[in-house]
């Protein structure tokens, strides 16, 4: 298993097994708060703030607008959502709960409905969507992935805000059987990157990116340092943690590449590698240079080795986005270029015509 897989399970407690030492959330209200068998909510908290979407059932405001425009959009293409479940109460999902226990057991219950206090339903945030068969057919949840309607959701309710939960081939992870009716609202960004990033558990999601823990450790804040870069005023997307500054790599490769300190950058995706090599030039893949959105990040700290000449280095390297940023002064001591800070004008300096000086604190 990758390593960032098992940092991403140990961090949610997915190691630990299902309803093994339970944390209580602390933020109930997020529209991102994980809930699962590791995770309850506080004894007594509700929604405040739930609305119909139909059939009788409601969710929390943000999720039915986006449920909504989904509805919308997909029904532009002749597709028909129904609404088999959406909120529950604590009351109702024990009544659930318990019903299953009675009919199959304890073992068979914990895998197909979750315990009171551990439902995404009574967060108000999850729907259960079902097909009906013909016009007048009873509305059936199992029915629901053969549909075009569920391969429509996979490809697209990303954009609206909404995964499905409990994907096929992971029960060890959310702890539940295949659910292709069970859809979850956690927004419009955090559904994207894990679509982009194909992470097919919250889970995981949580694991590497919303953990606390997680967060203080790989928060980045967006450095906000004019760069003179030989002189003239560039921007750069870069980033600041613990001072030092983090620049993206294929920038950096695009600036100096009209210098004598150019260097080409190769991808190496099956060692998860990269090779620079001085001297010869750089090829843009389009991008760079873009501005950043001036918002802190939380960057995976990547595992990542890179090679300069042929020679491992040390540098440290986060991966935000996607794309790998680098620590200015690591890379540009290891290619002789200078950098300096002016901590009255807070800005940075990096001119290819001098040499490599270390700070002198
Ligand atoms: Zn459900």
């Amino acid at each position: 298993m990758p390593f960032d897989k098992v940092v991403a399970y140990v961090n949610a407690n997915v190691d630990i097994g299902g309803y093994a030492g339970i944390q209580t959330v602390q933020n109930p209200n997020d529209i991102s708060v994980l809930l699962n068998k590791n995770f309850a909510l506080p004894p007594g908290w509700a929604p405040n703030d739930l609305v119909p979407v139909g059939e009788g059932w409601q969710l929390r405001a943000e999720a039915a607008e986006q449920f909504n425009a989904l509805k919308t959009a997909a029904g532009e293409m002749g597709l028909t959502f129904f609404v088999r479940s959406g909120y529950r109460s604590h009351w109702s999902q024990t009544a659930s709960y318990n019903a299953i226990v009675q009919a199959g057991g304890r073992a068979t219950a914990d895998i197909q409905v979750a315990r009171p206090g551990h439902s995404e339903h009574q967060l108000g945030l999850a729907l259960d969507l079902a097909h009906r068969a013909g016009t007048t057919g009873p509305l059936s949840t199992m029915g629901f992935s053969g549909t075009r309607e569920y391969e429509w959701l996979v490809e697209n309710g990303h954009e609206y805000g909404f995964i499905l939960r409990y994907p096929r081939g992971y029960t060890e992870i959310h702890g539940f059987v295949y659910e292709p009716w069970h859809w979850r609202y956690v927004g419009v960004e955090i559904a994207s990157a894990m679509h982009t990033e194909r992470i097919a558990t919250y889970e995981e999601y949580y694991g590497r990116y919303l953990n606390p823990k997680v967060i203080a450790a790989n928060m980045l804040q967006p450095n906000r340092s004019v760069v003179y870069f030989n002189g003239a005023a560039t921007a750069f997307e870069a980033y600041s943690k613990d001072g030092g500054n983090y620049f993206k790599l294929r920038d950096l490769a695009f600036a100096l590449n009209s210098t004598n300190k150019r260097f080409a950058v190769f991808y190496n995706d099956d060692a998860n590698s990269i090779t620079l090599i001085r001297g010869l030039p750089y090829t843009a893949q389009g991008g760079e240079m873009a501005r950043g959105d001036g918002r802190a990040r939380i960057a995976a700290p990547a595992e990542l080795r890179i090679f300069l000449d042929g020679t491992e280095t040390g540098f440290t390297v986060y991966s935000i986005g996607g794309s790998i940023f680098i620590k200015l002064r690591d890379l540009m001591k290891a290619i002789d270029v200078y950098v300096g800070y002016d901590t009255a004008t807070k800005a940075i300096t990096i001119d290819t015509s001098r040499g490599y000086e270390e700070v002198l604190l």
